[in-house]
């Protein structure tokens, strides 16, 4: 039986396609596994030599339970990485000596978020057909989470999807993918403020039970847990074809793609720690190091999508390091809220210790990255990739094992920042082309949670919602 829990233990245990079509829990806590799925490390080996495809199958079928057949599932997998444009989906490349690049680029939009979003869309798809239901989906975006549901989702019947990123703050080719899109169910909300004030207001709409209710409101981002288990497939990947515990450096904004890994760990999976990279926005790097959480105001960077002040995926690590202790979680969760700030005590602090490194760096650095291993050998990244390899550097002199930086966006989705550091401008890839003769859809809207409510509710109605 695959069931799944909340964070904050209020909800009753719901099945993966429950799960799956509602996002957040009602309690306000996150889902996670009652139990964790185990995979032996007989099994791990066995996924050196099988495609991509066949490991997320085999990672993925334990969390669906009976909410979809094994034949199901293997159709989506397969329609999903077709599209890739690297039959490895996500290939391993070495930069050095036990050093190496998890390439999560190459899928349709461009940056890792494809590589879930592309199943979760298909998921989704069925499990509506089967419930014979429709949904509304509010995603709010730091730049890359949008285009990846825009291209998963866009075109779907019976789905209306609402994606506000903070207005001005996003790349322009993150901006263009957005707000090309052609398709009708597709709503742009360009809103004044950050990631995280875009943040606050779905969360927001997501405690109006009324609205949510009435709209059949769903979460795509990665507080969904379908996600968190997509993304932990190529974890197993990378580790069989290693044959040895990696460090995983890994480019950290809603501290979703970095808990997929733990996730992996929790599974089974030998790895040898998780590094947390931030750019200067190092809320996360100071709680794992220091003890307090704290959110301050979020400030651009060149990497983007991790302009983020609160992780919400942080509560589902902190669950774990609490031993699951829901009563405390609700607690922290309300401090933090009431006060933006939260001491960890020891015991959880120790056993995100055990799991977790953390390193920040601020846009110097991550120009210097880039232009780094550019001179060693030709290779362009993206400055989020940048902000891991950074880190990598710190980790590297007393790693055991190969180091493993996961490069999350290829480098033409953020060439401005490309060009500064190396004089040189990424090519543009096929995903790209005719990008800057699309026209764009966008509304744009105050920072104002009525004013956001009214808009979807417009918009539903105008689809028949
Ligand atoms: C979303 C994103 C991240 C951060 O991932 P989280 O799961 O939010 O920690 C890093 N790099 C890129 C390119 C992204 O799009």
């Amino acid at each position: 039986m695959s069931r799944y829990i909340s964070t904050r233990g209020e909800t009753p245990p719901q099945s993966f396609a429950d799960v799956l079509l509602t996002g957040l829990a009602p309690d306000g806590g996150l889902f996670l596994p009652e139990a964790w799925p185990q995979i032996g490390a007989d099994e791990v080996v066995g996924f050196a030599t099988k495609p991509y495809a066949a490991v997320a199958q085999s990672v993925l079928r334990r969390f669906v339970g009976d909410s979809f057949t094994d034949a199901e599932l293997a159709a989506d997998i397969s329609a999903a990485y077709a599209g890739f444009d690297d039959p490895a989906v996500a290939p391993l490349s070495q930069i050095g000596n036990g050093f190496y690049l998890l390439e999560l680029f190459h899928g349709p939009t461009l940056a890792f978020k494809d590589i879930a979003l592309q199943i979760l869309g298909r998921l989704f798809a069925r499990a509506l057909k089967k419930r014979g239901g429709r949904a509304t989906v509010v995603a709010a975006t730091s730049g890359d989470t949008g285009s990846a549901a825009i291209a998963a989702l866009g075109g779907l019947e019976n789905v209306a999807l609402f994606v506000l990123h903070p207005k001005g703050r996003v790349s322009e080719v993150q901006r263009l993918q957005m707000t090309t899109s052609p398709h009708a169910n597709v709503h742009n909300i360009a809103l004044e403020g950050t990631f995280d004030d875009a943040q606050a207001i779905v969360k927001s709409l997501f405690a109006d039970t009324e609205f949510a209710r009435k709209t059949s409101l769903t979460a795509v981002n990665s507080i969904n847990f379908a996600r968190i288990a997509a993304q932990a497939v190529y974890y197993f990947t990378a580790t069989a074809q290693l044959g040895a515990a990696p460090t995983f450096v890994v480019p950290t904004g809603n501290f979703g793609d970095v808990f997929a890994g733990e996730a992996a760990m929790r599974m089974g999976l030998a790895i040898e720690k998780l590094v947390v990279a931030t750019n200067a926005n190092d809320i996360m790097a100071k709680a794992l190091n220091e003890g307090t959480y704290a959110a301050g105001m979020a400030q651009p960077t060149l990497s983007p999508s991790m302009d983020i002040q609160v992780a919400s995926n942080f509560e589902r690590a902190l669950f774990e390091a609490s031993d699951r202790n829901t009563a405390w979680i609700r607690d922290a969760m309300s401090v933090f809220a009431r006060e933006k700030k939260l001491m960890l005590p020891e015991k959880v602090r120790a056993a995100l210790s055990a799991r977790y490194a953390a390193y920040a760096c601020g846009d110097d650095r991550t120009l210097a990255a880039i232009a780094a291993l550019y001179q060693i050998d030709g290779r362009l990244i993206d400055p989020h990739t940048a902000v891991a390899l950074a880190a990598a550097e710190e980790v590297r002199a007393v790693a055991k094992g190969p180091v493993v930086v996961l490069s999350t966006a290829h480098p033409a989705k953020f060439g401005d920042a490309v060009r500064r550091a190396t004089g040189v401008e990424p090519a543009l890839p096929p995903q790209l082309k005719g990008l800057y003769e699309g026209v764009e859809r966008v509304s744009v809207l105050g920072h104002d949670l009525a004013l956001v409510r009214d808009f979807i509710l417009g918009r539903s109605a105008a689809h028949g919602h």
